[in-house]
């Protein structure tokens, strides 16, 4: 315990615990004091004004503490993404895929791809100083650049970060009228998304957050997808294509046919109550909204495939910027595993070792630093 007293006036302001840790083996790799003073407001505010009379001396901008350990090198990119989940983390899910980023565990398993990448770069560096057409590129080289980039491809097929932290995006699309409000009303037992028998009459898209046997789902309902003159609708037309692009399942209300390509589709035959539609094709499934026939059925696959898109406990997940500098590293090494020019592998393992170094955030990645960093509150 130490007395801390004021500056100038000597006033005695509380007793606390003062710490004191030497750079580098520090938080963020600087000199740091940390005073643990007595809880109460008061102590605090006095504490607080007393430092601010101190020349030289201010208050931390929210996220600053972890932007100096990420600048001092202490944390990479992706454990200072981590950090800002954690802090954001609402569930127990989040917390445990959080904590497996803010620990290191992308960070290290980076550095294992970037050293794999290293001894790629230095054979081909070592055939291009000789005469590159004596040493020719031979089976087992690239064996072994194909096997990392089949590593890189499992990766890039885990799940995703963002259904554990945004929900399980299920888009409900066709054409208009087909039946779309009215099933998500059902699905969603409320009155939430407008019923019309007026064609394209919900211009925008809707989403309803629920769960699913305790599963987080947002289910999408969006203007039809169609060729369409309407400017106003036209639009929502464009959005409803790319929230087919984001979404993780595509409940599909069209024909078949006309089905866009989708690597979750679940084909839907609606309205299965009306006599005109009482046959379906085989692989939809017959749902009628207004009777509820075949609705629990639905919700019972929606729930399964959903459940298959979340990452698993503990797993690494990773964000939609991760995974595309990965794609990026895939790309590249895949392309080096192909070639039997040593010139071209050199270069291509070379935007690899770039791709890795933009994921954990030693190159080209200032103007997502603001955005990272400003999701931290004061005193992180
Ligand atoms: P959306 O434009 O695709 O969202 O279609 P809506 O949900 O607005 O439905 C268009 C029309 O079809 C409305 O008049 C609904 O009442 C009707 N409808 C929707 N689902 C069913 C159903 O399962 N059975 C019957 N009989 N009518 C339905």
């Amino acid at each position: 315990m130490r007395e801390i007293r004021h500056p100038s006036r000597g006033e005695l302001l509380d007793e606390a615990l003062i710490l004191r840790f030497d750079a580098p083996a520090s938080a963020t790799a600087e000199n740091i004091v940390e005073f643990q003073c007595h809880g109460g407001r008061a102590v605090v505010d006095a504490v607080l004004a007393a430092l601010g009379e101190i020349k030289g001396v201010r208050e931390a901008q929210p996220g600053e503490f972890t932007r100096r350990a990420f600048e001092n090198g202490r944390i990479d990119l992706t454990e200072a993404e981590g950090l800002a989940d954690l802090i954001e983390a609402e569930t127990e899910s989040q917390r445990k895929a959080a904590l497996a980023l803010a620990e290191g565990g992308l960070k290290k398993q980076i550095a294992a791809w970037q050293d794999r990448v290293l001894a790629f770069s230095a054979m081909a560096e070592r055939a291009i100083d000789y005469d590159e057409h004596d040493i020719a590129v031979d089976a087992a080289f690239q064996r072994d650049c194909g096997v990392l980039a089949s590593e890189l491809q499992q990766w890039l097929k885990r799940p995703r970060a963002e259904p554990l932290k945004h929900g399980v995006r299920i888009v409900v699309a066709g054409p208009p009228n087909a039946g779309k409000s009215s099933l998500i009303n059902a699905i969603a037992g409320e009155d939430r998304v407008i019923v019309t028998d007026i064609p394209g009459t919900t211009r925008d898209h809707v989403e309803v957050p629920l769960s699913l046997g305790g599963v987080p789902i947002l289910l999408t309902d969006t203007a039809g997808l169609r060729e369409t003159s309407d400017r106003v609708e036209a639009i929502g037309v464009e959005r409803a294509e790319r929230l087919t692009e984001l979404a993780d399942i595509l409940l599909w209300l069209g024909a078949p046919e006309d089905a866009p390509p989708h690597r979750c589709l679940v084909q839907i035959h609606a309205k299965a109550d009306l006599p005109a539609r009482a046959t379906a094709r085989a692989g939809s499934r017959m749902v009628s909204a207004v009777t509820g026939a075949g609705l629990a059925e639905l919700l019972q696959v929606v729930e399964n495939a959903a459940r298959a898109v979340l990452p698993a406990e503990d797993a690494i997940a990773l964000n939609r910027r991760q995974s595309q500098y990965l794609e990026e590293a895939e790309r590249a090494v895949s392309s080096a595993a192909a070639s039997t020019d040593w010139l071209l592998i050199a270069e291509d393992l070379r935007a690899a070792r770039t791709a890795f170094d933009r994921l954990t955030g030693r190159a080209g990645v200032d103007d997502m630093l603001d955005a990272l960093f400003g999701r931290f509150c004061l005193g992180k």
